[in-house]
Order: structure tokens, then sequence, then C-alpha cells
């Protein structure tokens, strides 16, 4: 945007933003954060108190962006605080085993079984990378299955999109991503039973795996078709290809246990991020021994981290997982997240405006359209100016809510009926302003 250059900044985020442009693309470390999809200059957040964020200019928002979902506590939560404060007194790393690594392996096993030996990494992405190198490793085979709309970080194997036809090999997503990178990955349209009994069929002896978001969150909230995500059980375990859950969003969100125990189904490997390090950067990967063992040093298939297993981040991570294992903590959020979608459907009936909010567990997103989504075709045809529309009145009125149609909407145990109440009263004032 050039306005920016002529017009002098009016917020003292808007400044801080210039002066970030200068050193970043677009002036951010991660695209979504510059506005994009929605216009408008970011704003740069402060301080964070339970389920609000507290911008440069001074104004208190409901955020219901929560770092992209790890804030499954609120931000700042006292427990967590705690838990960073007094292990970064130790020292921050050590690049030796920990203790705190071997309690948050326990904790993720007793809320995620299928997790029989787990890694610790820095990122999710990471998470992804390693678990397709296992999965290409212990099947000796090299294509690897996804959908269209699912996100599993940013790297080349699954920095792919589909061309034309229902099941197509994937082309690169982004320049840099070599045409072999995405080559070996077949893209399928989300929930299409049909196209992945097909992509068996044809390729089924080179398959590796199959990775999936077992409930869509990076195209907005899309849950899984009835009989979807068995039937990539059933096609995984009858080729002898892994089935690798991306719980990097859903794990604890969508159920304590992920989508793996809401669905009750199991996946040979799971990857988690987000919740599992309470707002540090982790990520990890797991799943069955005979597989996980293969991982050096138990094995040849080669991964490491130098930061991996920090003891500040596994500490706020054990602090988030003791909570969450309280009775009644995790649900709090959940009712919540059913409160706030029905009172946004209701709001917007108000208003004549069409909106489907599809909501699992703590997420939710509001799609401006007048059909369910189900894919990635679906999410991709919702009226995005009007998301863009929405988003603005929200901000204006107090909420913050993702800058993009096509993220998902999270909630916490700090949202309670007084922040969903208010955010209620702001969509019905933005809803009118649409309709
Ligand atoms: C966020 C996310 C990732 C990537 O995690 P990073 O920590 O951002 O690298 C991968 N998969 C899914 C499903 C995600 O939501």
């Amino acid at each position: 945007m050039t306005a920016s250059r002529t017009e002098a900044p009016t917020t003292e985020s808007a400044r801080l933003y210039e002066a970030a442009r200068h050193y970043f693309p677009g002036g951010v470390s991660s695209p979504v954060r510059a506005f994009n999809g929605v216009g408008g200059t970011p704003r740069f957040i402060v301080r964070g108190e339970g389920a609000f964020v507290v911008d440069a200019d001074g104004n208190r928002l409901v955020d219901y962006v929560l770092a992209y979902g790890p804030h499954i506590l609120g931000h700042a939560p006292p427990c967590v605080i705690a838990a960073i404060t007094r292990t970064v007194a130790n020292g921050t790393s050590f690049g030796a085993p920990s203790t705190q690594e071997t309690e948050l392996a326990g904790l993720v096993q007793e809320f995620i079984p299928s997790m029989q030996v787990m890694r610790f990494v820095t990122s999710g992405t990471e998470a992804v990378m390693s678990a397709i190198r296992l999965a290409r490793a212990a099947t000796s085979r090299n294509l690897i299955v996804k959908f269209e709309g699912n996100y599993h970080g940013h790297s080349d194997a699954v920095l792919a999109r589909a061309g034309s036809g229902v099941a197509t090999l994937g082309l690169p997503d982004s320049p840099g991503v070599p045409a072999g990178a995405a080559g070996d990955t077949i893209v399928v349209p989300y929930n299409d039973i049909e196209a992945v009994r097909e992509v068996f069929a044809e390729h089924g002896g080179r398959i590796a795996a199959v990775i999936v978001e077992p409930v869509a969150g990076n195209m907005g909230v899309v849950p899984p078709a009835p009989g979807f995500l068995e039937a990539l059980r059933w096609q995984t375990t009858a080729y002898d290809a892994i089935l690798i859950f991306d719980e990097v969003m859903t794990g604890f969100r969508v159920d304590p246990g992920g989508a793996q125990t809401l669905f009750g189904i199991s996946p040979d490997l799971t990857t988690l991020g987000k919740v599992i390090g309470g707002g540090l950067p982790i990520g990890a990967y797991g799943g069955r021994a005979d597989l996980m063992r293969q991982i050096a040093p138990d094995g040849p298939v080669y991964q490491a981290g130098t930061l991996a297993g920090n003891p500040v981040v596994m500490a706020a991570g054990i602090a988030v997982l003791r909570e969450l294992a309280k009775p009644g903590v995790w649900r709090s959020a959940a009712d919540a997240t059913s409160a706030l979608a029905e009172g946004l459907v209701d709001a917007a009936q108000s208003s004549g405006v069409s909106i489907q909010v599809p909501h699992v567990g703590t997420m939710l997103t509001p799609f401006f359209s007048e059909v369910p989504v189900t894919d990635y075709a679906t999410a991709r045809a919702c009226d995005t100016k009007r998301y863009a529309t929405f988003f603005h009145s929200m901000l204006q009125r107090g909420v913050s809510p993702p800058p993009s149609a096509f993220e998902t909407w999270f909630l916490s145990t700090a949202h309670g009926e007084d922040e969903v109440a208010l955010t209620l009263e702001a969509a019905a004032e933005a809803f009118s302003d649409i309709g």
C-alpha cells in the first residue's frame, strides 16, 4: 500500500508499522499478520490479559486470534507465567536432557495415548517435515497424499497445490519449491472419500503417507464428513501406508485428546505444536513405537535440534496441560465457543446476513456463505469482502478477530459469558452494517 507514504500515520500502531516495513517483508515475521486479507494496517500488541489484548494505542480488545491457537488458557495465565519465570531463572538452554521433557511427554501421552514415543522440536512445520521423513523411510516410498486447503507448515513437500482434476500430482505452491518436491505430493479435495479411494487404487503401492488436518482449521473450521477419517484409516492400513494426523492446531482444542479422541481413530503418527508450548516456540511428533524408534539415535532416520526440548518451553507446556487436566477447565472454553457460534448465527439472521458458523471444541469460523462449507472450493466461494467489512467493524467495537476469512477463531478458558456477550453486541452492530 502506498497510502502510508503520502499520509502521516494517525495511530501509534500505524507509526510502528511504518518502521517495521523498513526491515521486514510486509513489515511482519509471518504473512497473515500484515492484514493483506482484510486491508488496513495491523495493530501492534503490547500486552495480553486473559481474553483481552491491549494495542499500542491503548485499545483493549477481546481477542480471538490467541496467537493463532496456542493460548487455550488465555493470555498470560498466572500458572504459565510462574512456571516460565521459575524455570528461566536457572538458565535458558543446556543442550542436555531435562526432567521437564519427560514430564511434558508423560502429560501429552495421558491426553493422546497413541503417542507411545515422541520427539519435541521447535515448530509445527518441523514436526510435519520430520514425520514425513520418517514415513518415507519406514515405507521406502515417496508419495505423500494431502488435502486441498489443509496447511501443514511451510516445508517443500506440503507446499503443493492441486492442479486441475479431482486428485492431482501437486504443483509448487510457491516459487522456490522444486517441481520434484511438490510432484511427490498428491493433492485431493478435503472430505472426498471417493477421490481418496481412486488415488489408492492407482498409486497405493507407492504412497508413504496420508497427512490430514482431522478437523480442518487453516481454511477456516471445516469438520470431517462422516466416514472421511475412517476411510483414511482403512485405505492406509490396506496399503501399508502411514496415517499422519496433523493436530498442531486441533490437539487439545477440538477435544482435550485431539481429533483422534473425538472421532475414535488412531493414526500411526501425530504432529503437535501451538497449545503444548504455552505460547513459546514448539512442535512435537510421535506415535507408534516401532516407527518412532527408527529416529536417530535409536534408528537411522536423522532429525535433530539445538533448542529442541528447551526447558523453559517445556515448563510452559507442563503448566498448560496440568491446568487442562483439571475437571471442567477445557469444557468452559468449549461452552463459550458454542454460545458464541450460536449467538453469531442469531445476530446475522436478525440482520438478514447469511452465515455458516461451524464450530468444534474451542474453534469456530463465521463463513459468509449461504451453503455449508465442506471443502476448499466451498470455503473459497465465501464472501471475503463481507468478512473484511465485518472484521473492521468488530475491531472498531473492541473485538479482535483473525485478519483473514480463512483463519480459525480461537477461544480460551478466559472467554466467559461477559466476553461472549460483549462480542455478540459488537457483532449485532457489525452485521447490521453489512445487511
Ligand atoms: C500452525 C500449523 C502448522 C505449522 O506450525 P508452525 O509452528 O507455524 O510451524 C502445521 N500444521 C497445522 C495444522 C497448523 O495449524
